[in-house]
């Protein structure tokens, strides 16, 4: 809510600022008493709007002085309004990153919104007050007008809700961490019971032990996922890069989900030859990467299981196409398909298209964001392509490496 309503203002600020400029510029041409009436009340309305809001509201203009600065502005920054109007906006608004360094004109939110009369947003710098203290703030730039006649700058101290943030994901962390170990041993012992081999129930339990073996099996995949996003997001997952040959690799991620892919009946294919290049020439390339294996299988299972999931009846494609720089792994289905207004937020953590087709199929709505995180963090993309009622096809997208340098690395061990 909150965030909606920050964007809300962010938006109509722009617009407010806008009017006011213009109410300001028409003013000195029109000598009509009454419209300068009405229009100076807009224009007070529009001061005492900006003089109340918490944030920081600064109107710059195209050569980079300070016109306008709003009390909020003046609180967090330190600097009086009769100080600040009429001087460079670098001098009073000092961005600097969390080690202090200045922010080159490159990096730099306003300098680029100035620049490129273009709005721009930025959470991940601080600003350094009068008195020399750092804080993190939240700056939103908007041009104003079309011909870059100056930029409005909105800002908030974000420390405290940063500090929340991390506090709850460290949480949510802990929890998951604590709960996956007896989640698995419950998994664990439930699918003893329903062994064979290993134990003797009758049907009427089979049933019940069923149903809980399922629940435990999506809690722990849960815990999983939330530990898993917890470490993308703070930055504590590894990144450790190995050479790989994809089309084997990924053979064999395929191949450890077929029991999956035949328990539904579907068609299961995987489309690249594997030939040994020793012996045969292939027609098919052999595609080398430099990226973290569990990263890659946890996607493509990802994919793969998703494509079964979603696949009432039919079939799920797995290839790999490519150049030279780029290797396209690619899982088709002809399943369910996804519905146009549901492809912009498939990749946000938590979501599930919900519709008659997806109503009774669980899942946790994680792994496509989280699938897409490690794609990221493997140099790579992760995007797709569908139909409603007729199937999807996810691209996994990764850098190549040329196979002389592969085979050279692995060679010698590099
Ligand atoms: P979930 O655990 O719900 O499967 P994901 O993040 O993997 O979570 O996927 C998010 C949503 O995207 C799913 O709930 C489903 O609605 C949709 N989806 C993902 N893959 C497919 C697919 N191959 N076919 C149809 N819908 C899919």
């Amino acid at each position: 809510m909150q965030f909606i309503i920050g964007y809300l203002f962010f938006g109509f600020l722009p617009l407010i600022f806008s009017l006011v400029l213009w109410i300001r510029r028409q003013k000195t041409d029109d000598n009509t008493s009454n419209l300068e009436n009405r229009l100076s009340a807009v224009e007070s309305k529009s001061d005492v709007v900006i003089n109340a809001i918490d944030d920081g509201v600064l109107a710059i203009s195209k050569d980079g002085n300070i016109e306008l600065i709003n009390p909020s502005a003046q609180q967090i920054i330190g600097w009086d309004q009769g100080d600040a109007l009429g001087l460079n906006w670098k001098s009073v608004l000092k961005l600097v990153t969390s080690d202090g360094k200045d922010v080159e004109d490159l990096e730099n939110p306003i300098a680029q919104s100035l620049s490129k009369n273009q709005p721009t947003h930025n959470d991940k710098l601080f600003l350094l007050t009068s008195s020399e203290k750092r804080i993190l703030v939240s700056i939103v730039s908007s041009p104003v007008g079309t011909d870059g006649e100056g930029i409005i700058v909105v800002f908030r101290d974000i420390t405290k809700e940063k500090a929340e943030e991390r506090e709850q994901a460290e949480f949510i962390s802990t929890a998951s961490h604590e709960m996956r170990t007896p989640v698995a041993s419950i998994e664990g012992y439930l699918g003893l019971a329903l062994n064979p081999a290993t134990a003797h129930i009758d049907e009427k339990a089979r049933d019940f032990i069923t149903k809980a073996h399922e629940s435990a099996q999506h809690l722990g995949r849960l815990f999983q996922d939330l530990l898993d996003i917890s470490k993308v997001e703070d930055g504590r997952m590894k990144n450790n890069p190995k050479i790989i040959n994809v089309n084997e690799f990924l053979k064999d991620i395929f191949d450890g989900l077929a029991t999956k892919a035949s328990e539904k009946q579907l068609n299961y294919i995987f489309m690249p030859d594997i030939i040994d290049e020793g012996k045969e020439k292939s027609l098919q390339p052999i595609f080398y990467a430099n990226i973290d294996p569990d990263h890659f299988r946890e996607v493509v299972s990802n994919l793969i299981e998703n494509a079964i999931k979603y696949t009432p009846s039919g079939e799920v494609v797995v290839n790999i196409t490519g150049d030279d720089k780029q290797i396209s792994v690619s899982v088709k289905d002809s399943g369910i398909g996804i519905p146009a207004e549901d492809i912009p937020h498939l990749f946000q953590k938590f979501y599930r298209v919900d519709n008659s087709d997806t109503r009774e199929i669980g899942g946790t709505g994680l792994g496509l964001y989280l699938s897409r995180r490690l794609a990221e963090a493997m140099s790579g993309n992760l995007r797709v392509e569908s139909k409603y009622k007729e199937g999807s096809t996810f691209y996994l997208e990764i850098p190549r490496m040329s196979s002389s340098e592969a085979k050279q690395r692995l060679e010698f061990g590099s």
